[in-house]
């Protein structure tokens, strides 16, 4: 047997939400792929391998997805806490991007998102922002699995300095994104109340011709899809179906108020959710249906979204947020299981974003993997996965491997000077403070 990397004497939690483990395992990675894995007894006497990692005393996994981010704004992480969302958005996020986002801001900002995400286990990001092809470009050097979303909005923004070439410059972004199988590029039209039902439509086409992912916010607060029905008289989820906008390429962000119809709506497209539980929580949008939207087959995963409103990407902690969220909003403490939580942050959420092969430890499945050091304190003892979504954090990460590609080491990251990205980003924020 030969392979690039060998991981070995590994706990292995191969279908995460599942719960089974293998209690001594291996797992082999060529190329970009999983070629192999086993338990130890059955490991091929004559294997060669590039690159052997003992990971002895840690639990092996796949990697995390995080459904939804804007990782420039780690540049605003901080700058504006405890408001209401409308405020945060038009008093101080808007007005800060409109001064200081810039090629060189969206490069560094999302490279120091990037590592921190890998350092906290996520393997798999979906980001949507403006200058994205810097944001793309960040993510490739760093080696993060993404889907990087051009914004799309109807007002002067960063790079688009006249709305009406948002959709031309967003066609022009897909066609400059060089094809590779780490970054996908797709489009992100901001809301329902930043982007005309026209503009949406356009942008919609424009994926379909480009066969790539539409993003889109919706139904965040209360007051969004109130002020909705007032413009228009359709509540959002029904005027997206309307407009035709809801398939299975389309990612609806947040979706916190909906009725039992819109949740039928969005099981019946087939298009994706993602639910960022400490963000809305932070700007106190309201709870996600997230049972409901479950047992009607809605395809749903988790995002951080931006860390201006969160405040970290730790996808981790989001997890045990979303558990708990869910717990005391139902009075019901079975409402949430981890296992469930497991699924929404790996192989669920892969599938909202379109990807097969990730999301689980099996030959043929993408080497994004992580290791979890189990030799903590506040992990033990460890009787089964549950305790990831309980006690752990996105500090317990050891290792990751991203499409074959191992970029951290015993917390070491290997594709970055992470001491460069945040001398850059901290000279980037001196202009704000
Ligand atoms: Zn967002």
């Amino acid at each position: 047997m030969n392979c690039n990397i060998l991981i070995i004497n590994a706990r292995l939690l191969e279908n995460p939400g599942s719960g089974a483990i293998t209690a001594q395992g291996f797992v082999a990675v060529k190329g970009r792929m999983i070629s192999q894995i086993g338990q130890m007894g059955n490991l091929p006497k004559d294997f060669k391998a590039d690159k052997i990692i003992d990971a002895a005393g840690c639990l092996v996994m796949p990697g995390l997805v995080n459904g939804h981010c804007h990782a420039a704004m780690t540049l605003f992480r901080g700058l504006a806490d405890d408001l209401p969302l409308m405020t945060w958005l038009n008093g101080h996020i808007f007005p800060a991007e409109a001064k200081y986002v810039s090629k060189d801001m969206v490069y560094w900002c999302s490279k120091l998102a990037a590592a921190e995400m890998i350092l906290s286990g996520t393997t798999t990001v979906a980001d949507g922002y403006f200058f994205e092809e810097e944001a793309a470009r960040a993510f490739r050097e760093i080696g993060i699995r993404a889907v990087a979303a051009q914004g799309i909005i109807d007002f002067p923004a960063p790079g688009v300095p006249d709305p009406a070439g948002n959709i031309e410059a967003a066609g022009n972004y897909i066609a400059a994104i060089p094809a590779d199988d780490l970054v996908t590029p797709a489009l992100f039209c901001h809301s329902l109340y930043t982007c005309s039902p026209r503009t949406i439509q356009v942008a919609k086409q424009l994926a379909d011709e480009c066969s790539c992912k539409l993003f889109i916010h919706v139904a965040e607060t209360r007051a969004e899809v109130k002020n909705h029905y007032k413009q228009y008289g359709i509540t959002p989820i029904r005027h997206l179906q309307k407009l035709n906008i809801l398939d299975k390429n389309t990612v609806c962000v947040h979706c916190v108020w909906l009725d039992a119809a819109e949740i039928a709506i969005l099981a019946k497209t087939g298009c994706g959710v993602i639910t960022c539980p400490e963000s809305n929580m932070k700007l106190a949008a309201g709870v996600a249906p997230l049972a409901d939207m479950l047992a009607a087959g809605v395809t749903v995963g988790i995002g951080t979204d931006g860390c201006a409103s969160n405040n970290d990407l730790d996808l981790l902690g989001e997890m045990a947020s979303l558990a708990k969220l869910h717990k005391v909003t139902s009075l019901e403490p079975t409402s949430m299981p981890a296992g469930t939580c497991l699924r929404l942050a790996g192989k669920e959420g892969a599938r909202a974003l379109g990807f097969a092969g990730i999301g689980s430890l099996r030959p043929g499945m993408q080497a994004d993997i992580i290791t979890i050091d189990l030799n903590q304190p506040h992990l033990t003892p460890f009787y089964n996965p549950d305790i990831l979504v309980y006690a752990a954090s996105g500090a317990d990460v050891k290792s990751s491997i991203i499409g074959g590609q191992l970029v951290l080491e015993n917390r070491r990251l290997l594709t970055i000077d992470l001491e460069e990205t945040m001398a850059k980003v901290r000279s980037l924020a001196r202009q704000l403070a």
